[in-house]
């Protein structure tokens, strides 16, 4: 029969071994889903002829707020994989690859230019105080993102190359 402290320590090093296994299956679906999401990206912006506007990556944790249940899957989500995964299939695909300032992306007006924390009335909203312009969070910044990143493009390449 075994000793309570005994037990205990059986106890724990089971415990100890079930965590590590949990941490490994978790970081092989990270990497599984990062692996989709890149792929999938990359193929639409080659068969769309369009590049790829990365925000800095020390930006997007700051920007992406959900909510509390989710929140901990989100800090610990290996971003710095899929930037990686982005690049690396993006390169292969001759797709360029532009990484933009991420400051103040959730707050300024991609229409008039107006920053303020009080565009953002909830976590999930977008709306300017100053010209109205208002919608989903994700997507009024994805697109002063990719605004930054046509700026980034013209100063660095000339104009951007219009689609027909
Ligand atoms: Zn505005």
């Amino acid at each position: 029969m075994l000793k309570r402290a005994e037990l205990q320590a059986k106890r724990t090093r089971s415990a100890t071994r079930r965590a590590k296994r949990r941490v490994k299956r978790e970081s092989r679906h990270a990497a599984h889903i990062n692996h989709r999401i890149s792929k999938e990206i990359v193929a639409v912006a080659q068969r769309t002829g369009r590049g790829i506007a990365l925000e800095e990556l020390s930006g997007i944790r700051d920007r992406v707020r959900p909510s509390r249940d989710r929140r901990a899957t989100l800090s610990s989500w290996p971003f710095h994989q899929l930037e990686e995964h982005l690049r690396y299939k993006a390169r292969r695909a001759g797709v360029p690859v532009i990484a933009v300032d991420a400051r103040y992306t959730s707050q300024m007006c991609p229409r008039c230019g107006h920053t303020a924390r009080h565009n953002r009335p909830t976590r999930d909203a977008f709306s300017c105080r100053r010209c109205g312009l208002a919608g989903p969070a994700d997507h009024v910044a994805g697109v002063t993102v990719r605004n930054r990143a046509r700026s980034a493009w013209v100063l660095g390449n000339g104009p951007v190359p219009q689609r027909a």
